[in-house]
């Protein structure tokens, strides 16, 4: 019999699930991949501003994690794979640009000179004299990096170092984010005996750290990969279809999407763990529960296309400090990042906005306005004129990104535990929301359909 997979959900899970489906099952299997947009890809989404298309969702990928790299690999694309230049990004507090805090792990010093001119003398005293203060630490406990760092290093860290650093990954604050979540690596210390934050830190630093680029990236854009990864999978896209509910029925599963039933044999969910949840609360009514109760982190992104030969800050990005009472959060310079668009036209640009429980409800007009005032203001601490924006795109993400909140990562293993067999869960919600994190959700899941299927 040939198998019937329904994958709901063509963002880069749900197309990964479908491509790594084909490779097991072969040419005959009977795939076909779900979106309620009117374009696969979800978040992986490349947009014209004027003359130059860019991603106005994700950018990159992380090299030192090798799912992403393995997959375009796979996929004949490794060719197309740009790597960023030598510039960092900087800090934006106190009214002027700042180094990114280092040595550190994501944002969390290992001592008071990692931070520069960020703090003042009383957080230095703080952070310097923490390694002898008692820590009193409970292994596997479910903290937010927030709390433990603001009480072992002060606030100010969380707002100009870890805040910053986090939101750019998670649009949420560190406040609202589980530290075994987020930088596992700094609870395993901690969990392993190490008596300070600071050793914690200085301990994860000292292991030798792999040489070679952290991140990559596409020539091309992100929608490259969508393409070729859509035509790799041999699977029927259909796009403007959101599916409804999934039901049990006769040992397979019967989608209500575009008011018809459709008989499948599996199906992977690959959409934000909310949306899940509505699908699931018949068929998995345990795993939908849990689903429910993720939170939406939405963000929206500013494009921009500057004029020709504008300077831009001698920096790859800028990181907004929380408290600096910016609108926007961050500013990807993206022509200084990645010397491939230095080369190839016009300076462009990113400005990111929104984060957990700060959703953009302005409108379009309003972001422009606003994205130009704040770059502006980075500009000019920078020493440079405000730029001239010759084109901009504003790319909404009402949903963004699930939050990863103390206890997370225990409750989506539950969501996935708790689902019948022939079901299974893929997406940005369970082991990551990078895109690499995303294509290995989706390897393990269609890896639990192929042993459901009869062999
Ligand atoms: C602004 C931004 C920048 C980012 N930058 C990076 C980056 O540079 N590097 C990185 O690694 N990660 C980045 N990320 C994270 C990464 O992009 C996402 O985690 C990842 O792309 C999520 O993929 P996904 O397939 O799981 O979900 P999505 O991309 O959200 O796809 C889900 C799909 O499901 C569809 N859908 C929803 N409901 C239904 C339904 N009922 N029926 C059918 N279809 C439905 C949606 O239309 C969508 O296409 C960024 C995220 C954001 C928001």
């Amino acid at each position: 019999m040939t198998p019937r997979i329904a994958v709901v959900g063509g963002g880069v899970s749900g197309l990964t699930a479908a491509y790594a489906l084909r490779r097991r099952l072969g040419a005959d299997a009977a795939i076909d991949v779900y979106d309620a947009a009117d374009r696969p890809g979800g978040l992986l989404c490349t947009r014209h501003a004027g003359p130059v298309a860019m991603d106005v969702g994700a950018e990159a990928f992380i090299i030192r994690r090798p799912e992403a790299l393995a997959l375009v690999t796979e996929l004949g694309l490794a060719g197309e794979v740009v790597s960023p230049g030598p510039l960092r990004p900087a800090i934006w507090s106190g009214g002027r640009l700042h180094p990114m805090p280092r040595p550190a792990v994501m944002g969390v010093p290992d001592g008071a000179a990692a931070m520069g001119a960020l703090i003042g003398d009383a957080d230095r005293a703080l952070i310097d004299g923490e390694a002898a203060r008692p820590l009193n630490w409970t292994p596997g406990a479910a903290v937010s990096v927030g709390a433990l760092v603001r009480d072992r290093f002060g606030d100010a860290v969380v707002a100009r170092s870890v805040d910053p650093m986090l939101g750019g990954v998670y649009s949420a604050r560190a406040d609202d984010l589980g530290l075994a979540e987020t930088v596992p690596a700094l609870a395993a210390a901690l969990d392993a005996g190490a008596d300070s934050l600071t050793s914690a830190v200085r301990g994860i630093l000292a292991a030798p750290a792999p040489g070679g680029p952290v991140f990559g990236a596409l020539r091309g854009g992100y929608r490259r990969l969508v393409e070729v990864l859509s035509g790799a999978s041999g699977a029927s896209i259909l796009p403007e279809t959101p599916v409804h509910r999934i039901e049990a029925d006769r040992g397979g599963y019967v989608l209500d999407a575009a008011g018809a039933a459709r008989d499948y044999d599996a199906v992977i969910v690959a959409v934000p763990p909310w949306r899940a949840a509505t699908l699931l609360a018949a068929v998995a009514p345990e795993s939908a529960a849990t689903l429910s109760q993720v939170p939406a982190a939405g963000s929206a992104v500013v494009g921009c296309v500057l004029a020709p030969g504008t300077a831009l800050p001698g920096h790859s990005g800028i990181l907004v400090a929380s408290d600096a009472g910016m609108r926007s959060k961050a500013v990807t310079l993206s022509s200084q990042k990645w010397p491939h668009l230095a080369e190839s036209g016009p300076p462009v640009l990113r400005v990111s906005f929104g984060r957990l429980g700060e959703p953009v409800t302005a409108d379009d007009d309003t972001l422009l306005t606003w994205a130009a005032e704040d770059l502006a203001t980075y500009f000019a601490g920078a020493g440079l004129a405000a730029p001239v924006i010759e084109h901009t795109v504003v790319q909404r993400w009402p949903e963004g990104l699930p939050q990863y909140a103390p206890g997370h990562l225990a409750a989506m293993a539950g969501a996935r535990d708790s689902l019948p067999a022939g079901l299974a869960l893929a997406g940005a919600a369970f082991d990551g929301v990078g895109v690499p994190a995303c294509i290995g959700s989706a390897r393990r899941a269609a890896a639990r359909i192929v042993d459901h299927l009869p062999a």
